[in-house]
């Protein structure tokens, strides 16, 4: 679940890491107010759970109280990637002297977080990354010791801040990997982490936040499980998540019914390997009950795309006949337009395929002969 950045924000500062003040604002009146309490100038942020908003126009300064309506009007009618800008953060302004990237998020071959930072903040840390790598410096974080201040400061060494600025580059670093792991999330994110002159010299602040909680862990987290916004998603990913389907839309025309992850996988390698493109990943899980396969086959049919649907299933506890009676069923509640192709295999295979025949499904024997059919299908529905 991805966290709004003012969200994020408010998590890194119960966590000690500088934030400039902020106040939300859902239209050009609550924008003006917020800029009274705070004092110009004030950065208007749109807020929206996608990245580059500041090149999309969803970032500006305003320097006056008709610069702040003008602006918060403009950004709030903005819709960003597809996302439409509900609210803004109005932000006190920062006198920025210099921009730093710092991440931390999971390292799955080293099984530990990994802290990443770089000099080259900004908004184009995608770039850094993709073709100078050596500008952004890594270090794994020991799950038991955490970030000692030493490996804090070899990486403040390391991205070449001066000294001066190294007991605040450790605080924040800190502060940045317990809050992830505090809240149990796969990735915290300041771009940029500014140097901003202040009163009392030089500081660094967090100018942008984000953060992404693994859902598996809400149940520990209800607190941030309420922050969720419903704009996250799209409505067939969250009527899966109400319904317990695990469930991704793709970009191909072959949706997919299958159980279990692992075969999920299977399912879209082998449609790929030859030559089709599947529309989504749909795993019903165990038992494939025909309830739970008819809002499958709703959610996969609700995408205009799908030219054909592919079954992969494999009966194990529930056995073949079970799933074909529940795939049957649910066909003849959804009444489907679109080609279908099922494989299903293990325990009563026959009586299973016998099943699915009968209700004019085209069936395969082996998934390389589903998939072949799916594909074939789905052609000559483009063609
Ligand atoms: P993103 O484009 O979605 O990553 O949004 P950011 O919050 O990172 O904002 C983009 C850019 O706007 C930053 O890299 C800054 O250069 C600039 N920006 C953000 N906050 C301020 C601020 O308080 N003052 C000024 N002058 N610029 C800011
Ligand atoms: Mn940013």
């Amino acid at each position: 679940m991805k966290l709004h950045e003012y969200q994020s924000k408010q998590i890194f500062a119960r966590f000690g890491v500088p934030v400039p003040r902020g106040i939300l604002a859902e239209n050009a009146t609550e924008a003006r107010n917020a800029a009274r309490e705070l004092g110009l100038p004030v950065v208007i942020k749109a807020q929206v759970l996608v990245g580059g908003r500041g090149k999309a126009g969803g970032v500006k300064v305003a320097h006056t109280m008709e610069e702040v309506e003008v602006l918060a009007e403009r950004i709030l009618s903005l819709t960003i990637k597809g996302l439409p800008v509900r609210r803004v953060l109005i932000d006190r302004a920062a006198d920025i002297r210099g921009e730093l990237y710092l991440g931390v998020t999971i390292d799955r071959a080293r099984r530990r977080a990994v802290l990443m930072a770089s000099s080259a903040g900004g908004v184009d840390i995608e770039e850094v990354a993709a073709t100078t790598p050596e500008r952004i410096v890594k270090v794994p974080v020991d799950p038991f010791i955490g970030l000692p201040d030493y490996l804090a400061r070899d990486v403040a060494v390391s991205i070449g801040l001066a000294r001066e600025h190294w007991p605040k580059f450790i605080h924040v670093a800190r502060g940045l990997v317990k809050a992830f792991v505090d809240n149990d999330a796969s990735l915290a994110e300041i771009n940029p982490l500014a140097l901003v002159a202040t009163d009392g010299g030089i500081g660094l602040m967090a100018l942008d936040g984000k953060m992404v909680i693994d859902d598996n862990a809400l149940f520990r987290h209800p607190d941030l499980a309420v922050m969720r916004d419903p704009d996250e998603e799209s409505e067939a990913e969250r009527k899966a998540r109400n319904a317990d389907l695990n469930f991704v839309s793709l970009d191909g025309n072959i949706g997919c019914l299958v159980n279990g992850a692992g075969l999920a996988m299977a399912t879209l390698d082998i449609i790929q390997h030859f030559g089709g493109k599947p529309a989504n990943f749909l795993d019903v899980a165990g038992g494939a009950r025909a309830d739970k396969v008819a809002t499958a086959l709703r959610i996969v049919l609700a995408d205009p795309k799908v030219k054909v649907v592919m079954f992969n299933i494999f009966g194990g506890i529930t056995r073949c006949d079970e799933v074909a009676r529940g795939i049957v069923q649910a066909i003849e509640e959804v009444r489907p337009t679109v080609p279908m192709v099922a494989r299903i295999t293990g325990t009563n295979k026959a009586e299973g395929d016998r099943i699915l025949a009968s209700a004019n499904l085209i069936t395969a024997e082996s998934a390389a002969e589903a998939a072949q059919k799916a594909v074939a299908l789905a052609n000559a529905a483009a063609a």
